[in-house]
C-alpha cells in the first residue's frame, strides 16, 4: 500500500476496470475525492449529476458515480464502513482557515485538488464538489449537520474505474473546530491522520 500523508494530495492514473482500494487506516480521516477524465480533465465526476442517477444522498456499493456529462466514471464496488459518505458540503479552502482566524498557507482540499492534477500534467481551474469519504454530515429534514466521523481502523471502500480517469485523493487537513461544540469532522484529536492506498 502506498501512503498518503495527512493534510497532503495525489492524483492517481486509472485505466477502465482497474481498482482503487483506499484504507481508513486509522478510521477517522476524511478524504475528499474527486475524478476527472483522463481524455479531458474538464469533464468530472459530479455528485449533482450522480444523486440523480443513483437515487441516493449517500452513495453505496453498487453505485455508479457519474460525470458532469452523464458518463459513467466510478462504481464502488465493496466498502467496509458502518457510516455515510458526504457527497453536499465543499471541500475545505484558504479562505475557510481564513474565516477560522488560521494562519494563511494553512493546507487544504481546493489547493491540493489543484496541486495534485498539477503533478499529472493537468492544469484545471475548476474544484468540482468532492465525495467527501468518511465525512459525517446527516441531513435531518431540512437540516444539514457536519459532526464527528464514525469510521473505524481499517474501514476501506474499492472504486472499479468505469473509464481512464485521474482520481485525486486529499487526506483532509481540517484541523480546527471553530466554534464552542462543534465537531471535529476528522476525529476528536483534530490530528489530520494517514491513509493508504494501492492500484488493482
Ligand atoms: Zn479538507
Amino acid at each position: 500500500m502506498i501512503e498518503l500523508p495527512p493534510r497532503k494530495g495525489v492524483a492517481v492514473r486509472l485505466k477502465r476496470g482497474q481498482r482503487l482500494r483506499l484504507v481508513n487506516t486509522f478510521g477517522d480521516q476524511v478524504v475528499d475525492t474527486w475524478a476527472v477524465m483522463a481524455a479531458d480533465p474538464t469533464e468530472y465526476m459530479s455528485m449533482e449529476h450522480s444523486r440523480r442517477t443513483t437515487g441516493h444522498l449517500h452513495p453505496e456499493p453498487g453505485d455508479i458515480l457519474c460525470s458532469n456529462r452523464r458518463s459513467p466514471m466510478l462504481r464502488i464496488k465493496e466498502e467496509r464502513f458502518d457510516g455515510t459518505h458526504d457527497t453536499i458540503v465543499a471541500c475545505c479552502d484558504h479562505w475557510l482557515y481564513s474565516h477560522y482566524g488560521c494562519e494563511a498557507g494553512h493546507a487544504n482540499c481546493h489547493d491540493n485538488y489543484l496541486s495534485a492534477l498539477r503533478d499529472v500534467g493537468v492544469e484545471a481551474k475548476h474544484v468540482p464538489n468532492p465525495l467527501n469519504l468518511w465525512m459525517n454530515v446527516p441531513v435531518v429534514g431540512n437540516e444539514v449537520e457536519i459532526t464527528s466521523p464514525l469510521g473505524k481502523p481499517g474501514d476501506f471502500i474499492v472504486f472499479l474505474a468505469e473509464a481512464d480517469v485521474f482520481v485525486v485523493l486529499s487526506a483532509c487537513p481540517m484541523d480546527v473546530a471553530p466554534a464552542q461544540g462543534a465537531a471535529a469532522i476528522n476525529g476528536p484529536n483534530l490530528e489530520p491522520m494517514p491513509v493508504h492506498y494501492c492500484v488493482e
